[in-house]
Formats: C-alpha cells, sequence, structure tokens
C-alpha cells in the first residue's frame, strides 16, 4: 500500500469520524431541546412577532410553546 493511500484512508476515516460526532451532538441538542426558542414558539411568525431576536431568541418573556 504506498502512502499515498495510507494518508488518504487516513483523512477519510477522520472526515468520516468528525461526520458522526458532529451529528451524534445536533442529535443530542435537538432532543435535550437546545437550539433556538423560536423554532419552538407559536408566535414564530413576523405578522404575530416583531421582536428583534426573532428567529434566533434563547430566552424570551413572551415565549409560547407550539401547540399550547
Ligand atoms: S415571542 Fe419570543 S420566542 Fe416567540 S418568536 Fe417572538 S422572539 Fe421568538
Amino acid at each position: 500500500m504506498s502512502i499515498y493511500a495510507v494518508v488518504g484512508l487516513t483523512l477519510g476515516v477522520a472526515v468520516l469520524l468528525g461526520a458522526v460526532y458532529l451529528a451524534a451532538r445536533a442529535g443530542a441538542r435537538a432532543a435535550k431541546g437546545d437550539g433556538w426558542l423560536c423554532d419552538r414558539c407559536k408566535y414564530n411568525d413576523a405578522r404575530y412577532c416583531s421582536r428583534p431576536d426573532r428567529p434566533n431568541a434563547t430566552e424570551c418573556p413572551d415565549y409560547k410553546e407550539l401547540g399550547a
């Protein structure tokens, strides 16, 4: 096996492991409910919310859970 094949294989494995790690982290964050509050808020629409934080608020006194 040539040095190029070894380097290529090593890089491929590193990229694959990185992708698996990022996907697992994103899944864990979604499961915990992390992320933007607005994504889970019933007022997340310009017609109902004019707060400058929208759509990326992490804290909000007007937050109302979707479906509530
Ligand atoms: S009320 Fe607050 S949480 Fe809801 S969309 Fe507006 S800024 Fe986001």
